[in-house]
């Protein structure tokens, strides 16, 4: 727990339009600096000062860090899986293992804020994160959002009712991209997208047995740096074949990949 006080609106918004400006990938696009998109930016990094107060959300919480780490990092590579026309309206996304709602809240807020109806389906083990995430998707006024307390890997079996219904999946720091990659393509129809935001490390070869026998082809690879200088790796793969019922296994064998 923490025990922050969140800055006025005009402070966060500096910090923010600031971040916005010295991004390569999003400067320019004055979506991400409307009023609109701005407030619910704010919203959110008040909502994580206040529930960070009840329980141990993020480890981010400063003006600066949220405004970098968490909304415009999360924002990024939806803008271009935008551009490939892979979130259009009436794409369903889920989100595994959102954490307090990094990246469906910026996402969520950033398609309402310019008229793309999506929908996210944002997955947690930890119940504390995803009742934060409902209430705090509640209180901004953020459709779109179902918030569900469950671990991927029975949720994505089959019969589990979440399987091959989605057209994209996407996860942030989760775990190593093998076991990323396991967790999420069996939510996936064929036809759709799994992707991975991950740090600098190139991982890409340790995924590439499981991405076969998961039915993705790929990846193709988004690089991008944060103003801080952080360097991020986004990785897209595509559904190229339904994915075997044997996947995913039980935790422990997914981890061990024995
Ligand atoms: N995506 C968020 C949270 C990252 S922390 C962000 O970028 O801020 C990783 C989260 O994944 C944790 O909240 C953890 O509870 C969740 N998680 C890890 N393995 C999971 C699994 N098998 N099923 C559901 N959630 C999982």
């Amino acid at each position: 727990m923490r025990i922050e006080t969140a800055v006025s609106r005009e402070e966060f918004a500096a910090a923010y339009l600031s971040a916005v400006g010295k991004s390569d990938a999003a400067k320019g696009d004055g979506r991400l600096t409307s009023d609109r998109f701005v407030g619910m930016a704010y919203g959110i990094y008040e909502k994580l000062i206040e529930g960070s107060k009840k329980a141990n959300l993020t480890a981010i919480l400063s003006p600066d860090g949220v405004a970098q780490r968490h909304i415009l990092d999360s924002l990024i590579p939806y803008l271009f899986l935008e551009k490939r026309g892979i979130v259009k309206d009436g794409v369903r996304i889920a989100d595994v293992g959102c954490g307090a709602g990094f990246p469906t809240l910026p996402i969520a807020a950033f398609a309402a804020s310019c008229g793309v109806a999506l929908s996210v389906t944002a997955i947690d083990s930890t119940a504390k994160k995803i009742r934060f995430l409902t209430e705090t998707a509640g209180s901004l006024g953020i459709s779109g959002i179902d918030a569900v307390s469950g671990r991927a890997e029975e949720l994505a079996r089959p019969g589990g009712g979440f399987r091959e219904k989605y057209g994209l999946t996407v996860a942030r720091a989760v775990a190593p991209l093998p076991v990323v990659l396991e967790l999420t393509a069996p939510f996936v129809k064929t036809g759709g997208y799994v992707t991975a935001y991950k740090g600098r490390e190139d991982e890409e070869e340790s995924a590439a047995s499981i991405a076969g026998k998961l039915g993705l082809t790929g990846p193709e690879k988004i690089a991008y740096t944060l103003p801080s200088g952080d360097a991020r790796t986004f990785f897209i793969y595509e559904k190229a074949a339904p994915t075997p019922a044997r996947y995913p296994r039980p935790y422990a064998k997914i981890v061990s990949n024995k």
